[in-house]
C-alpha cells in the first residue's frame, strides 16, 4: 500500500489545458468514502461511483477505507470525463496494486466505460500540445484518436484500450495499443472550379479571393450558380502550412470528438445553415466549444444566403474576422480560438431575388430590396473585399464554349501569387496607378478603409500576373471586382 499516490491530469479549457495534480491518501475513517476537494466539478464527482462500478466488474479492489482526492490547483474549477482512468488507476495505486512511480512524468486522461473499456476523449491533440509545453514525457490517451496526437514530436503517446490494459501497460507488462493509420484528411468532394459555367466575373473574383486571401460576396438570383462557385473556392487554395494545419485540426478534434480525430491538412469548408445557433455559429457551449467560423479556420466558411442569417449572428462574426481570433468567455474564464477562414457569402439581389433578371419580372418593392440588403451592416460589408454579381442563368452562357481552366490550373497560378504577393509593393508609385484609384475614391466617396482595402485587391492582381506593383489596370480591375456592394457619390447624395 502507499501513503499517498499523485497522478497527473490535464484539463481541457478551449484549446489550451490547465496540468491538474491528484493528490489520493486515505484518511481516517471506515466508510469507504471517496471525498473530493479542489473544486471538482459534476462529472468528476459522478466518476466515483462510475469508477467504483468499473472496479467491482472486473474484479479489481476497491478501497476499503476511505479516500481523499486533492485536486490542485485548488482554485481552478475541473470538469470532464477524461478524469475517469486516472481516478481508476491513482486507486489501484493507492492499493498497491500498481507502483506509483509508473505516474512519474506522466500525464493520463481517458473516459471509462462500466465494462472498463476506454473511450476516447475531445481534444487529444490539444492534450498532446500541452503535454509538450509543459515538457512532460509521456501522455497515456484512448487508443481511439490518439493517433492525432502521436503526430506532436517530444510527447510519447501511449495508447490503451481498457482499464486492464492501461494497467499492464504502465506495469510494463504489455506493449501499448498500435495506434491507426493517420488518415490525412482528403479533399471534400466539392467539385471542380471546370464544372462552372461561365461567370467568368465571379470566376476571377474566386481567383483573387484565394490568392489574397480576401472575402468575396456573391450577388445573383437562384440558379445563377454563386452557390456552387461557393463551394469549389476552397479548391483554389494550396494545402495547410503545417501550423495552420496543426491549429485546424486541434480544432477539429475538439469539436468533432476523440473517434473522429484527424488531422487536417486540406482546408477545410464549412456551410453552416442560417438556422444555425450563435454558439454553433461562432463557438461557445458547455464545455467551450469551437464554432463553424473556428472550424473554416485556414479553410473556406460558406455563408449562403446570407442576408437570411440572424442579423446579431452576423454582427458576431466582424470582430473575430478582423483579429483572426475569437474571445469565449465560460464561467468566468476566457478562452480563445483561431478564426482564419475565407468567407465567401452569397446572397439575392433582392429577396424574390429576380431583381435584375431580363425574362422574370422582380415583384419586390424598393424599400423591400433596401431592407433586404441592410440586413448586412454596412461594417460586415466592409470585410468583403470583393463583391460581384452572378448574372441569371441563360442558355446562352450555359452553352459558352469558353475554355474553362480547372481547379488545379487556378490553384497552381494562386500559390505562386501568394509568394510573389509578399515582394509586391504595398502602395503603387505609378502615377497611372495613383489617378485610377482617386478617380474610384471621388466615385464612389471611399471611406479611408476602403481605399486600403481595393489597394490590396490590386495588389493581389498584381501577384497573379507576377508582377511586382500594381499599375493602372490592377486598380480598374479591383474596382469592378467591388463596385457592385458600392453606391456611387452622387446616388447617395440624391
Ligand atoms: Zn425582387
Amino acid at each position: 500500500m502507499n501513503d499517498s499516490v499523485h497522478v497527473h491530469t490535464l484539463c481541457l479549457h478551449g484549446l489550451s489545458a490547465e496540468l491538474i495534480e491528484m493528490e489520493l491518501q486515505y484518511t481516517g475513517g471506515l466508510m469507504q468514502r471517496v471525498i473530493m476537494s479542489g473544486l471538482p466539478g459534476s462529472a468528476i464527482k459522478e466518476a466515483r461511483e462510475r469508477v467504483r462500478g468499473c472496479l467491482v466488474a472486473l474484479d479489481l479492489p476497491v478501497p476499503r477505507k476511505s479516500v481523499l482526492i486533492n485536486f490542485a490547483p485548488a482554485d481552478l474549477p475541473k470538469d470532464g470525463n477524461s478524469f475517469d482512468l486516472p481516478l481508476a488507476l491513482g486507486l489501484l495505486a493507492l492499493q498497491g496494486e500498481l507502483d506509483a512511480r509508473a505516474f512519474e512524468s506522466t500525464i493520463v486522461a481517458g473516459e471509462l466505460a462500466l465494462d472498463g473499456r476506454v473511450r476516447s476523449v475531445r481534444g487529444s491533440l490539444a492534450l498532446a500540445l500541452a503535454a509538450r509545453r509543459r515538457g512532460i514525457a509521456r501522455l497515456v490517451l484512448p487508443a481511439l484518436g490518439a493517433a492525432v496526437a502521436a503526430r506532436i514530436e517530444g510527447v510519447d503517446v501511449i495508447g490503451v484500450t481498457s482499464l486492464g490494459h492501461a494497467i499492464d501497460v504502465l506495469a510494463g507488462r504489455a506493449a501499448p495499443a498500435p495506434l491507426a493509420d493517420l488518415e490525412d484528411d482528403t479533399q471534400h468532394d466539392v467539385g471542380d472550379l471546370a464544372d462552372v459555367a461561365g461567370l467568368d466575373t465571379p470566376r476571377r473574383a474566386a481567383e483573387v479571393a484565394a490568392a489574397g486571401p480576401h472575402h468575396l460576396m456573391l450577388v445573383g438570383p437562384p440558379g445563377s450558380g454563386k452557390t456552387m462557385l461557393a463551394q469549389r473556392l476552397a479548391t483554389l487554395l494550396p494545402p495547410l502550412e503545417e501550423e495552420r494545419a496543426l491549429e485546424a485540426s486541434a480544432l477539429h478534434g475538439l469539436a468533432i470528438g476523440g473517434e473522429d480525430a484527424r488531422w487536417i491538412s486540406r482546408p477545410p469548408v464549412r456551410a453552416p445553415h442560417h438556422t444555425i445557433s450563435r454558439a454553433g455559429l461562432v463557438g461557445g457551449g458547455r464545455p467551450l466549444m469551437p464554432g463553424e467560423l473556428s472550424l473554416a479556420h485556414g479553410g473556406v466558411l460558406i455563408l449562403d444566403e446570407m442576408p437570411e442569417f440572424p442579423r446579431g449572428h452576423l454582427e458576431s462574426l466582424r470582430q473575430p474576422l478582423e483579429d483572426g481570433v475569437i474571445r469565449l468567455a465560460r464561467a468566468g474564464r476566457a478562452a480563445t480560438f483561431p478564426v482564419k477562414p475565407l468567407v465567401v457569402g452569397t446572397m439575392n439581389p433582392c429577396p424574390c431575388g429576380f431583381h435584375g433578371h431580363p425574362t422574370r419580372g422582380c415583384t419586390c418593392t424598393p424599400f423591400q430590396r433596401n431592407a433586404y440588403r441592410q440586413r448586412i451592416s454596412g461594417p460586415l460589408l466592409d470585410r468583403f473585399d470583393l463583391f460581384v454579381e452572378a448574372p441569371s442563368p441563360s442558355a446562352q452562357r450555359l452553352l459558352s464554349p469558353g475554355a474553362r481552366e480547372t481547379s488545379n490550373t487556378v490553384a497552381a497560378r494562386v500559390a505562386r501569387a501568394r509568394v510573389q504577393r509578399r515582394a509586391t509593393a504595398p502602395y503603387p508609385r505609378d502615377a497611372g496607378a495613383h489617378a485610377a484609384l482617386e478617380a474610384t475614391i471621388t466615385h464612389f466617396a471611399l471611406s479611408g478603409r476602403a481605399a486600403t482595402r481595393l489597394v490590396a485587391v490590386a495588389r493581389t492582381i498584381a501577384a497573379l500576373d507576377e508582377r511586382e506593383e500594381a499599375c493602372a489596370e490592377d486598380i480598374e480591375e479591383a474596382t469592378a471586382l467591388r463596385r457592385a456592394g458600392w453606391v456611387p457619390a452622387e446616388d447617395a447624395a440624391s
